[in-house]
């Protein structure tokens, strides 16, 4: 069997011309795959827009209902930063339901990547930086509350803290929050994850990843997790428009290589999600992403052969 992989078409939801979101990244990276041979065709899998009332396991009714009516007042709507359109509204669900779909893959299979997700920056009342609803705290409460997990692991290593993440699971002994992040990248202020390693502006591969080793492995053995969901976010690369880290293609490589290898090794399942990275060089930024499919698949091959 081959690493199982999500995607949907309907993840590319039309913007305006010139928006700084880029949101094309996620139909380009699912031509890379396809045509590097990182992925079959028959290893894809297409989510469905989950219930509703998933959504609002996290999500406050009244932002659930406001945001996919389009009634969020200027400012809310503003602190997203994507412009609405009912498009977008069915995107932000169903990429929702691939994160879901990609941690039902990653319990049955060990290892599952999603092509998105990572909308880390989400509240449970509102929006900010691009994320609406939060998918990684979804899912997790869609598992703990089925069962199936009884302890769940994030790993958030986007460049950008999960503060919406570690908000939500701020009183929740089932979920361990570790974010390791930029800090001084957005966001201004600080929320507390169970765990937070803010990086100093400016740091490249070596000291990352012996930084990112000397928590991984402590964390797997203190938090003993059922499941692990990896946002593995590119915008910690040196030419990223946003992020303030140093990081080459190789040092992603590595990075993706040390998180897989150390969870699958103690038999902790992962799932991961892409996570932020914004470049004007879409093709160079897409590989970026790739790099987690690539580093997936020989740890799936090593593990599974
Ligand atoms: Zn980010």
């Amino acid at each position: 069997m081959d690493l199982p992989i999500i995607y949907h078409p309907d993840y590319v939801a039309p913007l305006p011309p010139g928006h700084r979101f880029p949101m094309q990244k996620f139909g380009m990276l699912y031509d890379m795959l396809i045509n590097d041979g990182v992925g079959k065709p028959e290893q894809f899998h297409q989510p469905v827009r989950p219930p509703v009332k998933l959504i609002e396991l996290v999500h406050t009714p009244g932002y659930v209902e406001a945001y996919c009516q389009g009634s969020l007042d200027g400012k809310q709507q503003r602190r997203i930063g994507l412009p609405w359109s009912e498009a977008l509204v069915n995107r932000t669900c169903v990429a929702v339901g691939g994160t879901i779909l990609t941690a039902k893959l990653a319990l049955e299979c060990g290892l599952a990547c999603n092509t998105a997700g990572g909308t880390h920056h989400a509240f449970p009342d509102y929006g900010s930086g691009f994320c609406i609803f939060n998918d990684l705290a979804i899912a997790c409460r869609v598992f703990l509350q089925e069962g199936l997990v009884r302890r769940v692991l994030i790993v958030d290593l986007d460049v950008h803290q999960g503060d919406g993440t570690a908000y939500i699971f701020r009183d929740d002994p089932n979920v361990f929050t570790f974010s390791m992040h930029c800090e001084v990248n957005f966001p201004g202020i600080k929320q507390k994850s169970d765990l937070d390693v803010p990086l100093a502006e400016g740091m490249g591969d070596d000291e990352y990843l012996q930084t990112l080793g000397s928590y991984l492995p402590d964390l797997l053995s203190h938090v003993k997790p059922d499941l692990v969901l990896y946002d593995a976010g590119v915008d910690t690369h040196r030419d990223d428009k946003l992020g303030k880290l140093q990081l080459t293609d190789t040092g992603l490589f590595c990075r993706e290589m040390q998180v897989l290898s150390t969870c699958t090794k103690v038999g902790v399942p992962v799932a991961c999600v892409i996570g932020g990275g914004y470049a004007t060089d879409m093709a160079a930024l897409v590989y970026r992403h790739s790099i987690l499919h690539r580093a997936a698949t020989q740890v799936y091959q090593q593990r599974w052969f």
